[in-house]
This record gives C-alpha cells, structure tokens and sequence, in this order.
C-alpha cells in the first residue's frame, strides 16, 4: 500500500463534483419549469382563456417517453422522423446514448425527476426518516421497473405493428397527449392525488422509491449502462475501507466491496467518486482498465445532450410540425381523449 496515496485529497485538489452535479441538475429543472409555465399559457391560449399567443416549448414532448418509444421504432422501420413530437424523440435517443456511452448520466445529472427525488432524499435524511428495506423487499421491488419495460418492449417493440404506429402518431389523443398530460397535474383526480401522495410519502422512507423501483426509462438506460464501456472503478490497494463512497452513494451501492462498480442501478452521478477521501482511489475507466478524468463523464454527457438538441434544431427536427391552430382543435378535445 502505498502511504502517499492514503492522504486525503486537498480541498482544491479535484472538481467539485457535487457543486457541480447541483447546478447541472438545478440548471435543467429550472429549464423545464421555464418550459412548463410557457407550455401553460400556450394551453390557456389554445382554450381562448388568453389573448397572447406564447409558442409551444418543444422540450415537454421530453416527459412522452412512450411515445418516444413508438416514434423510434417507426423512424428504424420507415426512416420517419416523427412530425408531430420530434423533440420528444429527440431527447429520448440523446438519453439512450447518454445510456449507452456515459452510464445513467441522463438519470444522475438531467432529469428533473431524479433532482426532486434527489431533494425528497435529503429532506428525509434531515428528518431522520430514510430507511434501508431487507434485502428479501428490496431485490422483488428493484425488479418492478425492469417488469414494466418489458411491458412496454413486448407492447410496443413487439406487438405494435407499423399500421398500429401510423395511426397512434395521427390520432387526436397523440396529437392532444401533452395537453392531457398538463391537465394530469393542473387538474388531478382523487386516484391521482393518492398516487402522487403515496409517492412522496414512500419516498420520504425509502431512498428514490420511483426512481429506483419504479421507472421503466430509469431500467432502459440502466441495461444500456451495463452494456456499456464506462465503470467505476476502486483501487483496492489504496482503498482505506472508510465507506464514505457508499454512504454518499444514491443507489445504496456496496462500491467499498467491488473493485469495479457495473451495477444497472449506478446513475454515473460520481457522488462516490467525490467522497472518497483518497487520491485517485474511485475513478472512472472504461471497462474497468484505462482511467479517465471523473469531469468527462458530466462534460460528456452534457455535450451529447446538447449536440442532439442542436442537431435537431438545424435540421428542422425539433419543432413540431403541427400548426398551433390545428393543435388549438385537438387541446380543447384533450379532456376527452382516450387511447384505443
Ligand atoms: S429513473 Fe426515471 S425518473 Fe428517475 S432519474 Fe432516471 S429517468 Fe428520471
Ligand atoms: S456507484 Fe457512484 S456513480 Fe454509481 S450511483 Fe453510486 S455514487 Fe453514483
Ligand atoms: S470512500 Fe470508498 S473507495 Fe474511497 S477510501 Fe473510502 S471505502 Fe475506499
């Protein structure tokens, strides 16, 4: 063992990974909440309740992952980019190079969702509340979400066919999907509410419970992480076995015990990486071999965000097609709506 190795690192010493992580996770929720009111005084014009046409923010088609899912497979089968949602394709396969190359970036540093349950967290650590579920509960409820992705691969990847694709992406209900999933929240029913409450209330006792049980696109990118080339990965020589990393870990993974950390539940979100108190003893590599500096995986996973939300942009694929006065039609329909 060498001694050197074994000196915490000075506080200059690294990138603040955390502060870091906060403000790239502050940054997008704050964007989204931007889109969201834009997106609701788009609504109240559509309804007529105001006179001041405010454009239609693309990035909520983000929160559509199913359909998503549909438009994917039908640009691989007919080369179509979706017309009616583009951005929300868009996002949906940034995501899952994001997956692919940069572990569950898009889990641990964009998605709003996993900030709110990031904060949920914290808040039930001050409170004292959080509590870590046996191992016989925990392992039943983690694979919950990977039972509902194959719901959905087998329902759409497998059963859907191209017919059923067309008419999907030219329905009313797709057309009107975002403004039913606006009034999801604006005007919740009782079912809703006690959803969401037993949500927050679960989350406050166990750690990310959506997140970590429950989310299907959480698993997709999760399977695509395991696949992936990026670990991370622990020096076990230098290792001094003082369990900060696991403590900090979000994923209440034993990363003190691996010598490289795989695991579908790692969010790449480096917060390991940041409390570990010994030079250069958790790093990320790729498989597990060459060490690469811990500021390329947030760089990196910025930079794809970015680079698919420009590349969309300039080639017309971001922007739906759909005039805003034909969608006017379908969101004074969108509380009727149902899909077939
Ligand atoms: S698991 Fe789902 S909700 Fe949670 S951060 Fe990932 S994509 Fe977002
Ligand atoms: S192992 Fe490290 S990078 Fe993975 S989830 Fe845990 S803290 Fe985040
Ligand atoms: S934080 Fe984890 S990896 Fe780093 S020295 Fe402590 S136990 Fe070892």
């Amino acid at each position: 063992m060498c001694p050197d190795n074994n000196q915490p690192a000075p506080a200059d010493y690294r990138p603040d990974l955390q502060r870091l992580r906060l403000l790239v996770q502050s940054a997008f929720a704050l964007f989204c909440l931007y889109s969201g009111i834009r997106f609701y005084q788009f609504y109240q014009w559509a309804l007529g309740n105001s006179a001041t046409f405010v454009s239609r923010p693309p990035s909520v088609e983000g929160f559509l992952p199913i359909g998503a899912l549909i438009s994917l497979k039908r640009l691989l089968l007919t080369g179509v980019y979706d017309p009616v949602h583009p951005a929300g394709l868009t996002i949906f396969m940034a995501a899952l190079v994001i997956g692919l190359l940069l572990r569950k970036g898009f889990c641990g540093w964009i998605c709003p969702v996993g900030f709110i349950s990031n904060l949920v967290e914290s808040l039930s650590r001050k409170l004292k509340l959080l509590r870590h579920p046996p191992l016989w509960l925990d392992c039943p409820l983690l694979s919950l979400k990977y039972l509902l992705l194959a719901f959905f691969v087998y329902l759409i990847l497998l059963r859907m066919d191209l017919r059923g694709i067309e008419a999907f992406g030219n329905s009313p209900y797709n057309l009107a999907v975002d403004a039913r999933m606006l009034l999801f929240f604006l005007e919740p029913t009782a079912i809703t509410l006690l959803v969401l409450g037993f949500l927050l209330v679960a989350s406050l006792f166990l750690r990310n419970f959506w997140c970590r049980y429950l989310c299907p696109y959480g698993a997709l990118l999760g399977l695509l992480a395991w696949l992936g080339p990026l670990k991370i990965t622990r020096d076990k020589q230098s290792c001094i076995a003082c369990k900060k990393c696991e403590r900090a870990c979000p994923a209440s993974l034993r990363v003190a015990e691996k010598n490289i950390v795989n695991s579908p539940e790692c969010l790449g979100c480096l917060e390991c990486v940041a409390a570990c108190p010994v030079t250069d003893c958790l790093e990320i590599s790729t498989y597990g071999r060459r060490s690469l500096p811990a500021l390329l995986l947030p760089l990196g996973v910025i930079s794809v965000f970015l680079l698919f939300w420009s590349g969309a942009a300039l080639t017309g694929h971001w922007h739906s097609l759909v005039p805003p006065e034909i969608l006017k039609e379908y969101f004074r329909l969108a509380r009727d709506l149902t899909h077939h």
